[in-house]
This record gives C-alpha cells, structure tokens and sequence, in this order.
C-alpha cells in the first residue's frame, strides 16, 4: 500500500507525528514492532495526558470540594475545569448536566437505577441486537425489578439495524429506547438521528451509547436532541476509571439520587437528609479527580488534531484495510454495514479467533479476539467469537501492512 496522507481543510493528516505524541507505541512487543489494533477495548494515551495527570499529581492534588485551603480550590479548579470542557466538548446547556462516573457501563447502570426506579410493570425498554452487554444487562435487571419488559430491535446478515423493525417495537409503552451509536463488535454506524426522532415521537426517552463514537466524530448533544448521551474516558485517549453522564437538566431533575454518600447532600440529619444540585447529586464520595484532569487533555488532544480529520483518517484506513482484508482467502468480515467505524470483526477458516490472537501477537499484531461482550451479536452470527482489529488517531498503514502479513504467517502456521 501507498501512503497516501489525508489532505484536510488546514495540512494533511501527519499520522507519523501523532504517533510520536504515544510513547507506547514505540515500544518493542516480543521484539517486533508494535502494531496496536485494540483500540476500541481502549485507546492509548498521548504524553499530553500522562504529563497531565502528573503535573496534577506534583501540584495539585487535595480532595475537591470541600477545603477552604488553597491546594483544595487547585483541585476543586481543576476537577470543574475539567467538567466544563467535557460540556464544550458535548456542546451541552449546562455543566448540571455533566455527571462524572466510573465509565460507560456505571454511566447506563445510574440511569437504569435512578431514572428506571419509576417504572411500571408493562413498561418497555427498547435496545437494539447489536448492544455490548453494558446496554443489556442493566436494563434485564431493572426489567426483573419493575415487571417492565426489554423489547430488542432486530439487526440483518449485514450487520444493519432493521431501523423498521426498531420503529415497530416503538409503543406508546416505551419508555426509554437505549441504543450505541457505533457497535463495538461489528462497527456498524446506527442511523441514530433516525431512532431518537421516531423514538421521540413515541413519546420515549432515548439514550446513546457513545462508548465507540465519542472519539471517532464530532458529538453535539443538543443536535442529537437524545436525553443521554454515556461514554468512557479511556476509549478517548483519557485515563481508565472515569466516564460521564451526559443527561439533559429536566430529564435530570427528576430522577432521584442513586448512591448516598459524602459529596451528593446538602444536609444531613438523623430526621432529614437533603440532597445537593446538580450534578453533584449524582457524585457520591471523592471522585477520580486526576482523572477527569487527564480526560480534559485528552480531549484537547482530540481536538488539537481535530475530530473531522482524525474521522477521515480512520474511515480512509478502514476503507484500505477492508479491501485488503477481503483479498485474503478464508477470511470472512463479519459486519458488513453500509457506514461503519474503525472497527473490522472477522474470521480465518480453520482458524480460531483465540488462536489467531496468539499468533498474532508473536507477530507484534495486538487484536481482541473473543465475543467482545455483544454475546448476542455472536449468537446471531452463530460463530463463538471473532477477531476484531480496530483504529484510532494514530493507527497507520505499517499497522495494516503488519496485520497482513501477520494474518499470512497464520495461514502458514494452520494451512
Ligand atoms: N458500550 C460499548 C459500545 C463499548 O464498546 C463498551 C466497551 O467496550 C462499553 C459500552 C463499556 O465501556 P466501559 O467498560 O468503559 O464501561
């Protein structure tokens, strides 16, 4: 393959330089180059955000919130700080509507134990096939609490959501329709402006997954017009152990506090305990506060690259790498959606998904292999797993070139 820079509206795309930003990706893997295609699990983190993170640490750190001393208000500064560039970034109303938690999966289980708490049996929730199982389990188990029922949109041999089927299970019993944005197994991009306008014209509330998308296109919540919008920041170049809520402030108001603890009161009595505004309502105990120091530069990294063309950049390689992958005998893309994100699912004949993975990694090649927490995915697939190569900001062509041979020496291994 050529290397072919992506011409963007200011320079080309140098994904050369970005990579030097990663200073994981300079290191050796069983003495090969490291070819990093696990970028959906979680991404790598630039020097930015490690450098971040430390400065905090060296300066800054104090429990937030709470002292009247200068290193806490440092803390307190830099933890809101943080917030404030999260809503920027999401274009939201308001910082109320920013709820700090510990990823994707706490993100939806809040929702479903604060805002399901009101639901009735008989009431449904509508998710799609295609959902990784942070967007399934908590809503089967808000179902066994409530008598409410889960309702799943059907998804085709190409990986798309039937969007019909989706606005045929829409009743005026939903009440919440909850869906990804990219699926992190098959890559496909849901039609979402679709399913918010017809779940919203159901009368339903709609919650985004935006785990896989976040990182990869520019997310406007107000534009979306959904009610919650949930990701992690370790899928967006930011450390581990934090996530956001986004939710819109009157949907927000509504819902009844979910974990008690230090932090989410106003006051607290043996008689009479109440709660604190938004969003603090919903942040029980001391918060991941470097954390969210280091999601603030990751997403400045973001956008110094600029979100369009890191988007480009990954469609461009998703687009060589998907033709080339075809040209590869025995191997089968699962997922074959008209628009999808940096993510490529597939099989080798005779060849294991678990196996492969080894193989590859003695190669210096770092795929996922297994069922990558969408089961249900699999099972209508029928296929036990799959292996999945997936991109971000500073995947380049090597990392391609790198996979194909790597996918040869398989072949060999198990010819
Ligand atoms: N939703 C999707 C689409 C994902 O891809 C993932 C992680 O892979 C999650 C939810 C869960 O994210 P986390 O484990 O960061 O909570």
């Amino acid at each position: 393959m050529n290397a072919q820079p992506i011409v963007g509206a200011a320079s080309p795309y140098d994904v050369a330089s970005v990579r030097r930003d990663f200073p994981i990706l300079a290191t050796t893997v069983r003495g090969k180059r490291l070819a990093f295609l696990d970028t959906a699990a979680s991404s790598q983190r630039p020097l930015s955000v490690i450098e971040a993170v430390n400065h905090y640490e060296r300066t800054s750190h104090a429990n937030v919130h709470r002292g009247v001393y200068q290193l806490s208000q440092r803390a307190t500064d830099a933890f809101e700080g943080a917030r404030e560039r999260v809503r920027r970034f999401l274009n939201a109303a308001s910082i109320k509507e920013v709820v700090f938690t510990r990823g994707t999966t706490e993100s939806i289980n809040l929702v479903a134990q604060s805002w399901g708490r009101r639901l009735q049996p008989g009431d449904e929730i509508l998710v799609t096939w295609m959902e990784h199982h942070a967007n399934i389990v908590p809503w089967q188990m808000l179902c066994e609490r409530t008598g409410a029922v889960l309702k799943v949109a059907p998804i085709d041999r190409q990986g798309e959501l039937d969007l019909e089927g989706f606005k045929q299970l829409l009743s005026p019993r939903t009440r919440l329709a909850a869906f990804t944005q990219i699926s992190n197994s098959l890559g496909t991009m849901l039609p979402i402006e679709d399913m918010v306008r017809a779940a919203r014209a159901a009368g339903a509330l709609t919650l985004i997954d935006g785990a896989q998308a976040v990182a990869h296109q520019r997310v406007d919540v107000q534009a979306l017009d959904c009610d919650f919008y949930v990701f992690s920041s370790h899928k967006l170049y930011g450390p581990t152990g934090l996530g956001v809520l986004w939710a819109r402030e009157a949907v927000l108001r509504e819902m009844p506090p979910w974990q008690g603890g230090g932090d989410m009161i106003r006051t607290v009595s043996f008689t009479k305990t109440t709660y604190n505004d938004l969003p603090y309502r919903f942040e029980a105990g001391t918060p991941h506060i470097s954390g969210a120091v280091g999601l603030a530069a990751a997403i400045d990294y973001l956008e110094g690259l600029g979100i369009e063309r890191v988007h480009a950049h990954e469609q461009h390689l998703l687009q060589r790498a998907t033709a080339a992958l075809r040209e590869v005998p025995g191997l089968t893309i699962i997922g074959e959606a008209a628009r999808k994100g940096g993510v490529i699912s597939f099989l080798l004949e005779g060849v294991h998904p678990h196996d492969l993975g080894t193989i590859l990694d003695a190669e210096g090649v770092a795929i996922r292999a297994g069922h990558h927490c969408a089961m249900p995915v699999m099972e209508f697939f029928d296929v036990p797993a799959t292996a999945r190569a997936s991109f971000g900001c500073y995947t380049d062509e090597a990392d391609i070139e790198q996979l194909l041979s790597a996918l040869a020496t398989a072949r060999e291994v198990f010819g």
